[in-house]
């Protein structure tokens, strides 16, 4: 079998090589020449675990290419992904510009029957969109080409994206017709070895069903970050009440973590898209709209107990910071709530020393030479007046608190994470603040 994938970036990236690994005959095109003459050079452009190696491997092996044209690999392709960022609009709603021209480019250039699938993130409608974009296109060029189009959003996690393609809890796929439905069948066949369902519902009912898991999750962070926030006033902690709700089963225990708010790629707008998509259709989702400030007020938790430690005076403050990206495994630091604490602390006049093990090429983009960017963990620790922990990278968990304390002035920890143990590290002399941990 042989496929397209439009948009070499997270999604289109992973999925492209997890098809190649599977057998497929995989075309990844991506606007970005900057981009695909990286990838024709070995380079990968994102970091994720475990997909270095599977693009080499199936590049070796000829089933995966990179072009910036996508005609380049039509002839004898059956399926083409769409799988194109789309970014918050100025007004909250999804952006399909770029979804939108690559349906363009598709009704320019198909010559025979393909099925355009959409996995990029997009409200109800937009497959029907995409049809007429594309049909538009054939009536200009005066022919008659079958296609049908399918929505088939993804659900992987950055840091375990490979994973979670290969192993998806599920896959869902909406179709308006049984011949399209038995193409997606095939092609996902390999994926679905462990038993997992291949859910085929409508077009509509897919194309929500990402935006209603996205806020699921979102809302399961902000309610916890709130219990964690009253815990602080009242003396809790949120350790103990997270397990005592977890252990019952209607709860679970799983995304009910406090932290300093959700970030990266996809919760925050897509969080906005539901809303805004609602609302457009004369409806308030109340509730979601509850999570989105809930998330803003708790993207500034570490900052505001930093503010009252050090009674609102953080100027010519040093600061560590440990982690980046908006969480770990992965260099994307879209909407990290770290990216937020250090533009505050800059603006109230402190000074910021960074760590990230992957991270840091992405922020420099961001931050330039605003800040310190350590070689290593400790490094970003030297005559600081306090550090704030806000990745749980694996390598962050168990530090050498003998060491940290040498080479503090202050020795305050901000954890973001909750992943030290208050009692310990007040027994060795630091301050601790956690989210809600007395
Ligand atoms: P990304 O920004 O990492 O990658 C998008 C890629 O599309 C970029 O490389 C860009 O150059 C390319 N592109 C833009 N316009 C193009 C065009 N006209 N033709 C060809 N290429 C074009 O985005 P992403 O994180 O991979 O997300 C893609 C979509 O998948 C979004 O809708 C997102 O919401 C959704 N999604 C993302 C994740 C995630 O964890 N990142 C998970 C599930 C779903």
């Amino acid at each position: 079998m042989r496929i397209i994938v439009v948009g070499s970036g997270y999604v289109g990236l992973v999925s492209g090589a997890c098809f190649a690994e599977s057998g497929v005959n995989v075309t990844c095109v991506d606007v970005s020449a900057d981009k695909i003459q990286h990838l024709k050079d070995g380079a990968i452009p994102i970091y994720e675990p475990g997909l270095e190696d599977m693009i080499k491997r199936n590049v070796e092996k000829k089933r995966l290419s990179f072009t910036t044209d996508l005609k380049e690999g039509i002839d004898g392709s059956e399926v083409i992904f769409i799988a194109v960022g789309t970014p918050p609009g100025e007004d909250g709603s999804a952006d399909l510009k770029h979804v939108l021209s690559v349906a363009k480019e598709i009704g320019q250039v198909i010559t025979k029957h393909m099925v355009v699938v959409t996995k990029s993130t997009v409200p109800v409608g937009t497959s029907e969109k995409i049809r007429k974009v594309i049909q538009n296109e054939l009536n200009k060029r005066k022919v008659s080409v079958p296609f049908d189009v399918a929505s088939n959003p993804e659900f992987l996690k950055e840091g375990a994206a490979v994973d979670d393609f290969l192993k998806p809890e599920r896959i869902v796929i909406g179709i308006d017709n049984e011949k399209t439905g038995e193409i997606m069948k095939r092609l996902y066949m390999p994926f679905v070895l462990n038993n997992h369902p291949i859910l085929f519902m409508d077009i509509a009912s897919a194309e929500i069903t990402k935006y209603a898991a996205n806020a699921m999750l979102a809302t399961r962070i902000s309610f916890i970050n709130e219990i964690a926030n009253l815990c602080d006033i009242l003396g809790a902690d949120i350790n103990n009440v997270r397990k005592g709700i977890g252990s019952d089963s209607r709860i679970g225990s799983k995304f009910i973590y406090p932290g300093t708010g959700y970030g990266g790629s996809c919760f925050p707008k897509d969080v906005k898209a539901i809303i805004k998509t609602a609302h457009d259709n004369g409806y308030e989702l109340n509730v979601i709209k509850a999570v989105e400030k809930a998330n803003e007020y708790q993207k500034n938790v570490i900052f505001s107990k930093m503010t009252m430690f050090f009674k609102s005076n953080l100027k010519n403050r040093v600061i560590g910071i440990w982690g980046l990206s908006f969480k770990p495994k992965t260099d994307d630091i879209r909407e990290a709530s770290s990216i937020i604490l250090i533009e505050k602390l800059l603006q109230a006049g402190a000074k910021v020393k960074a760590y990230d093990p992957a991270a840091m090429e992405e922020a420099k983009k961001h931050l330039g030479n605003k800040i310190e960017y350590a070689a290593d963990p400790y490094a970003a620790l030297i005559d600081v007046d306090a550090m704030a922990l806000m990745t749980e990278w694996a390598e962050f968990h168990l530090p050498d608190y003998k060491k940290m304390a040498d080479l503090m002035k202050g020795k305050v920890i901000f954890d973001g994470r909750n992943i030290y143990d208050p009692d310990e590290l007040n027994r060795l002399g630091f301050k601790y603040f956690g989210i809600g941990r007395r």
